[in-house]
C-alpha cells in the first residue's frame, strides 16, 4: 500500500447549475468520460462532493489518482462541484456551498482518521492555477480546522450519519 501524505481539494471549474439534478454519481461519470477523452485512466480524484454536499467516492484511495503533476504518488484527490470562473484567493462562499462545506470538512475528518498526519491543501499551493478556488490554509484558519476535531463537529457528522445528510 502506498504512503498517503497530503489530501489536495480541487474544483470541477464547472457552473453552479451544471447537471442540475442529476446526482453525484452522473456528475462523476461524466467527469471520467471527460478523463477518458483525453486519453487518461478515467476519472482522476478519489472522490466528488456535490452542490448538496452528496459525497461520491472516485479511485480507491490505494489508487494512485491523477490530479497534480508530480504529487499523485502520495496524495488523495477530492474535488468540488462548481467553481468555474474561480479565483485562486475567493471565499470558498463565493463558489461553493454550505453543504459543500460541511460535506468537505466532514471528509477531512474521515481521512484524518485514515491517515493520521495527512495535510490538506489546495490544487493552487502545487501550480500556477486558480483551483480549487480558494485559499485552503486561510479557509482552515476561517474554520478554526487547525485544531483536532471536536466534540460538535463529531455530533454533526454522527447526525448526518444517522440520519442520512450523507448519501
Ligand atoms: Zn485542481
Amino acid at each position: 500500500m502506498r504512503e498517503i501524505k497530503r489530501a489536495i481539494i480541487h474544483t470541477t471549474a464547472t457552473d453552479p447549475n451544471w447537471m442540475d439534478g442529476q446526482g453525484a454519481e452522473a456528475k462523476r461519470d461524466e467527469i471520467d468520460r471527460w478523463h477518458k477523452g483525453k486519453g487518461w485512466a478515467g476519472f482522476g480524484y478519489h472522490g466528488l462532493i456535490d452542490r448538496d454536499g452528496a459525497y461520491v467516492q472516485g479511485r480507491p484511495y490505494h489508487t494512485q489518482g491523477a490530479h497534480v503533476r508530480g504529487q499523485n504518488g502520495d496524495s488523495i484527490g477530492v474535488t468540488l462541484v462548481g467553481g468555474r470562473g474561480s479565483a485562486a484567493n475567493d471565499e470558498f462562499s463565493d463558489n461553493f456551498t454550505n453543504e459543500q462545506e460541511r460535506a468537505l470538512i466532514e471528509w477531512m475528518e474521515e481521512v484524518s482518521e485514515l491517515f493520521p498526519g495527512i495535510t490538506f491543501h489546495g490544487h493552487n499551493e502545487f501550480a500556477n492555477k486558480a483551483c480549487p478556488g480558494f485559499n485552503v490554509n486561510d479557509w482552515m484558519d476561517m474554520a478554526d480546522l487547525t485544531e483536532p476535531p471536536n466534540m460538535f463537529a463529531d455530533i454533526v457528522a454522527l447526525f448526518m450519519k444517522l440520519f442520512g445528510g450523507k448519501k
